[in-house]
């Protein structure tokens, strides 16, 4: 019975393994046409001051949907890593990231928002790289110091030296890093402190659990420590609820990423939000005493 039931097993585990390689297979068709096709568009998830709600920037998160229905990143993306078909969608994001931030350069001025841009550690072996970054911005007009490229600690993993060359490279042409999923990879600190990174954006899995547990407060409380005592800027990411909001200001976090303030929005809602945000701001501004 034993036996039988081991059989039942694998042969449960192989179909999974078939299943998923069909559907890999699939993406990766998908995708060859998804740019062509114009199945690609960008949300924009504000960042705001963790005690404010201040709006000071937006992640850009990549929307796919082909005709079958709309297709999360968090799958297609590692499939587009694998294929090799990376280099393209994230040269797509890139462009778009930098369109959208030279829009609202032009639109806001000094109070423009950043953009935050997701770059795939495959995307840093493309030859091309800061040639293409360097061409875009001249093309788009962006102001390099409000855009953000977000690198996850894989970068950090393999071609250590070759990576940290790059993204030096990319620091030197004016633009931000941060370092993404903060916590949950396994690159060292020590290399860390090699990069020319000002921002951590803290996992969401290390922001469940703080509004109720000791314990996910001790370890929030620990990575909000290590990055000032690197100096560096915190984001903490996918807050949904007003207690962690409030337990991360408490953290002194700087900076929150999440749908208790905001879920991702089309790029024409998130101009709305920053245009009602500066109106306010100089409606108060010429209330002030004394002000005509
Ligand atoms: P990420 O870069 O860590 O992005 C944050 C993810 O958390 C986004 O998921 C966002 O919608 C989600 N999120 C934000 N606030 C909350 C919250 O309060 N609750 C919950 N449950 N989720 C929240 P999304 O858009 O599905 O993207 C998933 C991942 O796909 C991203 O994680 C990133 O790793 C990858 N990705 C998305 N767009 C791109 C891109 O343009 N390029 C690359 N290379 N990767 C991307
Ligand atoms: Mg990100
Ligand atoms: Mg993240
Ligand atoms: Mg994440």
């Amino acid at each position: 019975a034993v036996k039988q039931r081991g059989r039942d097993g694998w042969q449960f585990f192989s179909d999974q393994l078939q299943a998923q390689a069909r559907e890999r297979l699939a993406i990766t068709h998908g995708l060859r046409g998804a740019i062509a096709g114009q199945e690609l568009s960008a949300r924009f998830q504000p960042i705001v001051v963790a005690s404010s709600g201040q709006v000071v920037g937006a992640e850009l998160l990549l929307r796919w949907h082909p005709k079958q229905g709309e297709i999360s990143p968090a799958i297609f993306i590692p499939v587009a890593e694998a294929s090799g078909f990376i280099a393209q969608i994230g040269a797509w994001v890139l462009r778009e990231g930098f369109r959208a931030q030279a829009a609202w350069q032009r639109r806001w001025g000094a109070q423009a928002p950043y953009v935050s841009i997701n770059l795939s550690t495959r995307q840093l072996g493309v030859p091309t790289l800061v040639e293409d970054i360097a061409a875009m911005l001249r093309d788009t007009g962006a102001e390099p110091a409000r855009i953000l490229l977000e690198i996850t600690e894989t970068a950090l993993m393999t071609d250590v030296e070759a990576h940290l060359r790059v993204l030096r490279r990319i620091a030197d042409l004016g633009l931000r890093l941060a370092v993404d999923d903060f916590g949950t990879g396994y690159s060292s600190l020590a290399q860390l402190t090699r990069l020319p990174v000002e921002v951590l954006k803290i996992d969401k899995a290390f922001v469940d659990g703080i509004e109720a547990g000791r314990e996910a407060c001790t370890v929030m409380r620990a990575i909000i420590g290590l990055g000032r005592g690197l100096g560096l800027k915190l984001v903490a990411e996918g807050v949904e609820q007003r207690e962690q909001q409030q337990q991360l200001v408490a953290l002194d976090c700087d900076f929150i990423q999440g749908y208790y303030f905001h879920r991702p929005l089309a790029e024409a809602g998130f101009v709305e939000l920053i245009d009602r945000q500066v109106g306010a701001e100089r409606g108060a501004l010429s209330l002030r005493p004394g002000e005509r």
